[in-house]
């Protein structure tokens, strides 16, 4: 039975790159009738914070991206946040440190400083050198009476450590370049290194996904597991698989505090949750060679890890944003009518909420459905319907009214009159003879018309809009721009 988790630190906002991690771990799990556990990191004191928390728990379930064990919903390895676990992780140092698979380490930063810039100069390995593996009781009472204060740090097995990535195949690290490390602190904090391996081991994860800037923790982890199996600890090391880096503007990396990364500024865009996890499951995977657009339920019935790419996958908004329009078209119109709504009422909508009209609102949802990139634009794309006066933008005016609008807009005005309302096209043929009778095109005699009705250039189709508004207050911002 598979089992994966996403156990994200709750510091600062949730960013697209912990969100494709939780997705391909999401997705993972759901293709595999596995189970997803929901674990928090939260070790940290210092930077970790509750509202970081209720943002993560708030995201995931905006997404979609349930879990089958975590805060809030439980399960067989409770407690799901690190910060309650604390005794858990004191007795397993402990054992470590009894079986003698970590010791206290004495070495102040300044010594561990010096050393490593020595190493360095001599061309040596620069990771810590082992100086405390194996104190006599002599050397550690000396430390203690100079009142040193000691870390703990696991005592990695002189030898080679290979695995077989599930996205970059077999690596290998060789001793030297994976040093005893640090797991617990001198004041008793036990750290990432100990927390997440102890966790994996007795909440029984199967398959670690994680981004590939935890690439080089895995060997010790391995190593780590292998001293929890032999105390009983853990049963058996789980799989790993490193997710590729996403780069963004600038080929750099993109990090956390890319503007880009956040997700909260996609969510206040009006992306849907199904368009944002679209593209980032392409951020690494394909559906297939000649398809980016699919539904959540069609990634899950596809998803494999073999098919992850180990190549850095970059960030393209502009492919962001087209991935969302083409699901908004995919929606229900009642369904894309319900997703505007937050967009319809404050405080997003400048009219007050006694102006806005159902009937209207439904009767123009479908126009405006096959225009949006991001839900959040429908407020702009409907204010003329609501608003007792249509926007006024002087840029606007000034290019629509260019050339004598005038005496266009009160032919306009008059053909419209006299057209049948209850038929768009023959409004359209309306502006059409008052555009002829001016020697202008249509595209040239409806913007005026445009502007008056709606105080912009660009909009939803003009003459369903004239229509839905309707004649008379049409009419009456013709005559309010001619006045
Ligand atoms: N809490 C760690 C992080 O957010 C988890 C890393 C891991 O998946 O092992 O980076």
């Amino acid at each position: 039975h598979i089992r994966v988790r996403f156990c994200p630190s709750p510091t600062g906002n949730p960013h697209v790159g912990l969100v494709r991690t939780a997705l391909f771990n999401w997705a993972f799990a759901r293709h595999n009738q596995g189970t997803m556990v929901f674990r928090i990191e939260d070790t940290d004191a210092a930077r970790d914070s509750e509202e970081s928390y209720n943002q993560l728990l708030d995201s995931l379930r905006w997404l979609g991206l349930d879990w089958d064990e975590g805060p809030e919903v439980g399960g067989p390895h409770p407690p799901y946040r690190q910060s309650q676990r604390m005794d858990i992780y004191k007795d397993v140092a402990e054992k470590l440190l009894a079986g003698g698979y970590a010791y206290h380490c004495y070495c102040t930063a300044t010594e561990l400083d010096e050393r490593r810039e020595a190493a360095r100069a001599a061309g040596r390995p620069s990771g810590y050198d082992g100086h405390c593996r194996d104190l006599t009781a002599e050397q550690i009472a000396q430390y203690k009476a100079e009142g040193r204060e000691a870390i703990v740090r696991f005592r990695m097995p002189d030898e080679t450590i290979t695995f077989t990535d599930l996205v970059r195949g077999e690596l290998t690290f060789t001793p030297e370049n994976v040093p005893d490390y640090g797991i617990v602190r001198a004041n008793g904090a036990p750290l990432y290194t100990l927390v997440n391996p102890v966790d994996d081991a007795l909440m029984e994860i199967t398959h670690v996904l994680r981004g590939e800037d935890l690439l080089s923790s895995t060997p010790r982890q391995i190593a780590l597991y292998k001293a929890l199996m032999e105390l009983g600890v853990a049963k058996e090391i789980p799989a790993f698989g490193h997710l590729p880096y996403v780069m963004g503007e600038g080929n750099k990396k993109l990090s956390k505090r890319d503007p880009q990364s956040a997700l909260n500024l996609y969510r206040e865009r009006g992306f849907l949750p199904e368009g944002l996890l679209n593209y980032l499951s392409l951020l690494g995977w394909s559906f297939s060679a000649d398809r980016d657009l699919f539904t959540l339920a069609e990634m899950v019935e596809k998803f494999d890890i073999a098919d992850v790419n180990a190549n850095p996958a970059r960030f393209d908004l502009k492919k962001a944003e087209s991935i969302n329009a083409d699901h908004i078209r995919m929606l229900d119109v009642k369904d894309f009518a319900a997703a505007c709504e937050p967009w319809l009422r404050a405080p997003h909508a400048p009219w007050a909420p006694e102006d806005f009209d159902q009937a209207a609102w439904e009767a123009i949802a479908p126009y405006a459905q096959t225009r949006l990139t991001v839900l959040s634009e429908i407020t702009a794309n409907v204010d003329f319907l609501f608003l007792a006066e249509p926007v006024f933008d002087q840029a606007s005016w000034d290019k629509a009214m260019k050339g004598e609008p005038a005496a266009l807009l009160t032919t306009a005005r008059e053909k419209l009159a006299a057209a049948d309302w209850n038929d768009a096209e023959a409004l359209k043929n309306a502006v059409l003879a008052a555009g002829e009778a001016h020697g202008l095109k249509l595209g040239k005699a409806q913007a005026p018309v445009r502007v008056a009705v709606t105080g912009r250039t660009v909009g939803l189709p003009l003459f369903e809009s004239l229509q839905i508004l309707g004649q008379d207050k049409a009419l009456a911002r013709i005559d309010a721009a001619l006045a």
